[in-house]
């Protein structure tokens, strides 16, 4: 058992409007907003997190972003700054999410810029790493994901490091309904800590929470969460429906 509290966190993606966003988050305020043990917090659009953000005030269901970008303001047409986000009460913020990177040429030195300003502006980074299949079928999934870590948390002081999350997602699990078994999340973790030791030291190590994501449900989560290095969930899929990721909240607290 480590002291790391568990996060389970919703990345709703491109779904759902203000008015189902708040609908959702209601229900998940009104189980978990007062408990402590996990942390829980919803990821809508940019669109709905006003609109989230006054329903999770005052609980303990905290609020994240999807992206953003690195400078705080400017002539960057469609961007959101660090700033716009605090000042809705984003608490965290996903990025370099492989879609992300797949899709919008996000690359490691993209997301090194993105992280430290998230910091600077006092918001918890989750930063996404993770292999492809034909990566890992190729046996390069380490050097893959240790090139991800040490290129997008490159010159971040311990201290710094120590309050970021890191998401542990395999490319080829997350929609797929395909999960990485718990000792590949479990070995890819434990290696990740090793990295963070190499780049820091070991109490940084021991003290980032790392999740996994990809296609975690009710039905595998408390085989994933039962291992020494995993501390919690990002979750796509099944953060959408009240019903399915409240039961992953549960099972985290009975952890
Ligand atoms: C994700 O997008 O971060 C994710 C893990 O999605 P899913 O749970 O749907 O695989």
């Amino acid at each position: 058992m480590n002291a790391r509290k568990y996060l389970i966190a919703g990345n709703w993606k491109m779904n759902l409007n203000s008015a189902e966003g708040a609908e959702l988050a209601a229900q998940v305020v009104s189980l978990f907003g007062q408990q402590t043990e996990v942390s829980v917090c919803v990821c809508p659009t940019f669109t709905a997190l006003e609109a989230v953000s006054k329903v999770v005030n005052e609980s303990n269901v905290q609020l994240g972003a999807q992206n953003m970008h690195f400078e705080s303001s400017g002539a960057y047409t469609g961007e959101i700054s660090p700033y716009m986000l605090r000042s809705l009460y984003c608490h965290f913020v996903i990025l370099g999410h492989s879609e992300r990177r797949a899709y919008f040429g996000e690359t490691d030195a993209i997301i090194n810029k993105k992280t430290r300003a998230a910091l600077a502006a006092s918001l918890t980074p989750i930063v996404c790493v993770g292999e492809t299949i034909e990566e890992r079928q190729a046996e390069k999934h380490m050097d893959v994901v240790r090139t991800q870590v040490q290129g997008s948390l490159a010159e971040i002081d311990a201290a710094d490091l120590k309050k970021l999350v890191i998401a542990y997602e395999p490319v080829w699990a997350i929609g797929t309904g395909l999960t990485a078994t718990p000792e590949q999340a479990q070995e890819m973790h434990a290696f990740i800590r090793s990295v963070l030791a190499g780049m820091a030291n070991e109490d940084v190590a021991q003290s980032v929470r790392i999740q996994y994501g990809g296609s975690m449900k009710p039905s595998n989560a408390a085989e994933l969460l039962a291992k020494p290095d995993i501390d919690g969930g990002l979750i796509g899929g099944a953060a959408l429906e009240a019903k399915s990721f409240v039961e992953l909240v549960r099972i985290a607290q009975q952890k």
